[in-house]
């Protein structure tokens, strides 16, 4: 990865580019994470909120996690992508994976929401895996 690094929406009315290594990466399987994915796993990255410079107009859905705090779910509102998750107070970032404009260098280290991953969902048994949010507290990750 070279920074700073960048991505953005599908239909390119939302750039991003960050300038911080990620501090998490992961694969979350939650159910949240499931329905905005379309698929078995989202996977994504954390950063340092103030790394990242956004330009475009983000539209944030709230929904309450895992752990009680309100969580802001940014997604592009022309081409639906799901780019961001924030908390309303809070410092962190977390990045879609797939949104990255050279997703091939995003390494996930651990699986987290296992308990409700789908018995058609393969994992990558060398990935440690959490029930629900690992110890460090990635489920911003999300
Ligand atoms: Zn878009
Ligand atoms: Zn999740």
């Amino acid at each position: 990865m070279k920074l700073p690094f960048t991505g953005g929406c599908m239909c390119g009315a939302i750039y991003y580019e960050c300038s911080a290594e990620p501090m998490v990466t992961a694969n979350c399987h939650c159910r949240d994470c499931q329905r905005v994915s379309g698929s078995a796993f989202l996977a994504g990255f954390i950063v340092p909120l103030n790394a990242v410079a956004i330009v475009g107009e983000v539209k944030y859905y709230d929904v309450i996690g895992d752990s009680g705090n309100s969580i802001s779910r940014g997604f592009c509102p022309t081409c639906g992508s799901r780019l961001f998750g924030k908390r309303a107070t809070g410092d962190l970032l977390s990045i879609t994976a797939a949104s990255l404009d050279d997703p091939s260098w995003f390494r996930p280290t651990m699986d987290c929401y296992t308990a409700s991953a789908q018995a058609w969902d393969y994992m990558n048994p060398d990935l440690p895996k959490f029930a629900q949010s690992p110890p460090v507290n990635a489920s911003m990750a999300t």
